[in-house]
């Protein structure tokens, strides 16, 4: 049995250095750059507070370093409320940390040092099988082991939501046992082998060809669209102006596990994670622009 409004996150957490630099650097070239900031990140601790934000009650299984690093990720996603009893202390890798340089155009080079992350394993995944087989909704990504992800999925026994990013291959075990895919349109193409595509109904088509029970498709400020069992639905993003779209995809993850944690169905779960995608866009920064139940509702009303 499942618990609604439960949401099992395995996943990574990064540390984010980012330093404004005049212009990248080229190999063998040193650039002097601007005050660093540090920000919490990485896609699964990213979605993780996100849900949270958005409502839900979330449970974090992932690994962190026996560093400062580690207490500054473990302490963001408490802070947000996020159940971090799953996750470890490991002796043996530093925390992930990504550097990340923005140049003058705002355009970003970066390098991604997964660190514990990359040790998230089979035991990790076994300790956290009651979260897995209580989780009205696991919601997954791709920056930790792609074994991992399969263990997980096949463990779960609620909703399986899947984020296809850093796009890889997926294998077919994750195939079968994702029940909502959600790729951005670059991801989308890269998964079904093709070009970009350029309109709702090449989109809908590369989606379909994946065969999955539903695909959700982010298209930045075009909203989404829903690719579910017996119809495609566009549902379009509200006008907002960008400032920084840093963690969209994130937001848009964590508030469509919110809502089909609480049984929402996809369409509508959908249209509240295009609203949580929207907000984020208008704000700089990761985790600090991810919105509450509360904001999304406002935005819903507008
Ligand atoms: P990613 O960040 O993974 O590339 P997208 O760019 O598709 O994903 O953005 C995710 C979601 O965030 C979109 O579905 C949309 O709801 C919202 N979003 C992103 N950019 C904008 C924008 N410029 N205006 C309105 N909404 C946006």
């Amino acid at each position: 049995m499942t618990v609604p409004g439960t949401v099992t996150v395995v996943g990574s957490a990064n540390l984010d250095i980012v330093v404004p630099v005049p212009h990248h650097p080229t190999t063998g070239e040193t650039v002097l750059g601007g005050d660093h900031a540090m920000h919490p990140g990485g896609k699964g601790a990213n979605q993780a507070v996100a849900a949270a934000r958005a409502g839900a009650s979330v449970s974090f299984v992932g690994r962190i370093g026996a560093d400062d690093a580690g207490g500054r990720l473990r302490a963001s996603l408490e802070a947000a409320g996020v159940d971090t009893t799953h996750l470890a202390v490991d002796a043996g890798a530093p925390s992930g940390i990504a550097c990340i340089g923005v140049d003058a155009d705002g355009d970003n080079a970066i390098v991604v040092s997964p660190g514990a992350n990359g040790r998230v394993g089979a035991a990790d995944v076994a300790a956290a099988g009651p979260l897995l087989t209580s989780a009205a909704v696991t919601l997954l990504q791709l920056e930790t082991p792609v074994d991992v992800v399969v263990d997980a999925a096949t463990r779960a026994a609620g909703v399986v939501v899947v984020n296809p990013a850093p796009v890889a291959p997926l294998p077919d075990d994750l195939l079968t046992a994702v029940d909502v895919l959600v790729p951005n349109r670059i991801e989308l193409a890269q998964l079904a082998g093709t070009g970009v595509p350029v309109d709702l109904d090449e989109v809908a088509g590369m989606a379909r060809g994946l065969g999955l029970p539903a695909v959700v498709v982010t298209l930045g400020a075009d909203g989404a669209l829903v690719c579910g069992p017996t119809a495609d639905v566009h549902v379009p993003a509200p006008a907002v102006t960008a400032v920084d779209t840093t963690a969209c995809g994130d937001a848009f993850c964590g508030a469509l596990a919110d809502a089909l944690a609480r049984g929402v169905p996809l369409v509508d779960a959908a249209a509240r994670a295009v609203h949580a995608g929207a907000l984020t866009a208008t704000r700089a920064g990761a985790q600090p622009s991810l919105p509450s139940a509360a904001e999304i509702d406002a935005s819903m009303a507008r």
